[in-house]
């Protein structure tokens, strides 16, 4: 197997054309309430699909519950802005302890796959002095690491996607795994105005690949990026890591809001996740299903 093919292997388990690999879903691990598991990932978005994808093939036995449903593209979703509501998150919420912060309004995304279903597909890296901007520009914070220590992540996960771009010639030059897309008739405009004028203009990355990808169809350039990819050419965790982690061994539990992480009172450290199933989901009663994932062997990780 070539190493693209067992890297983006989900392109693959993808069936050809859009849709969902069902069977996949039919056929996936499912752990009993008395089971142990080595870890549950609370939500399947961007940052739990990616990390269920890794410790499912390293072997883990993991769990990820997400509050909303397991997408199906080609079902569920059309292009129609008025009908892809369901797809984001505005409920009211708060994150709550001392300093409580509401959420809601920004608009994110519910169900697997999280807010990259319906985000714009846009993925630049970060410049190199966003990370000291305190100290270099007197404003925000610095981060804790630095550009270097994130670039060998931009480039894993630009090649996982993938990213179709231009060469980037600012701040750390670098260029994308697809060759970019062409430019709509106002974008031609201005780069040719940006031309005229002197300033250099470049077509920006985008998670869109750029020509049939395994089993994932070419971009047809319809425009409802925002109101999720009903051919799959965009990407999001739903067709570029969650295939492969079920593949791997992965459960996810979709209509699963978790209500309260279970801390060892001596230790303090996590030992198991309870969630509330179907809750948020719309056509079926609340369910209250308290569940724990037994002692996890990696407490702290939910
Ligand atoms: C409209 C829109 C456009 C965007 N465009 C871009 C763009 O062009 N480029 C870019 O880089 N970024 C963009 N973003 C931002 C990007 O999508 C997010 O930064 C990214 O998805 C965040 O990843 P995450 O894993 O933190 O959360 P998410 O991907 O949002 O995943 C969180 C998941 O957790 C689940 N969840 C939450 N609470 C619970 C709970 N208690 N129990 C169970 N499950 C739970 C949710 O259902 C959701 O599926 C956009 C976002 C939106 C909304
Ligand atoms: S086919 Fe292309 S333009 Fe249409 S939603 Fe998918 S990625 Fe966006």
């Amino acid at each position: 197997m070539s190493r693209l093919r067992e890297r983006n292997e989900s392109a693959w388990l993808l069936p050809a054309g859009p849709g969902s690999n069902l069977r996949l879903r039919a056929d996936m691990s499912r752990y009993g309430d008395d089971d142990e598991v080595d870890i549950v990932i609370v939500g399947c978005g961007a940052g739990g699909a990616t990390l269920l994808q890794r410790l499912s093939r390293a072997g883990w036995r993991a769990v990820a519950l997400d509050a909303g449903p397991f997408w199906e593209p080609e079902k569920d979703w059309v292009s129609d802005e008025a009908g892809s509501h369901h797809l984001y998150w505005t409920e009211p919420r708060v994150i709550g302890g001392n300093d409580p912060v509401p959420l809601g309004s920004n608009n994110s995304g519910r169900g697997v796959g999280g807010s990259m279903v319906h985000f714009a597909g846009y993925t630049p890296r970060f410049h190199p002095s966003d990370f000291h901007t305190l100290s270099a520009d007197g404003v925000g914070a610095d981060w804790p690491l630095d550009y270097g220590e994130l670039r060998p992540f931009y480039e894993d996960i630009e090649a996982e996607l993938p990213v179709s771009g231009e060469h980037w010639p600012w701040g750390d030059p670098h260029s994308y795994p697809h060759r970019p897309h062409p430019v709509s008739g106002n974008g031609e405009l201005f780069l040719r105005g940006a031309n005229a004028c002197g300033v250099t203009a470049k077509v920006g990355p985008v998670a869109i690949a750029n020509g049939r990808f395994g089993n994932r169809p070419h971009c047809i350039y319809r425009g409802f990026c925002l109101q999720g990819c009903k051919v799959n050419a965009k990407a999001s965790p739903l067709i570029t890591h969650v295939p492969d982690a079920l593949a791997h061994g992965a459960e996810i539990r979709p209509n699963s809001m978790a209500t309260r992480i279970v801390l060892d009172e001596r230790t303090g450290l996590a030992t198991g996740v309870e969630y509330v199933q179907g809750a948020l989901a719309g056509f079926s009663a609340p369910v209250w299903w308290p569940w724990r994932a037994t002692r996890s062997k990696h407490p702290g990780c939910c």
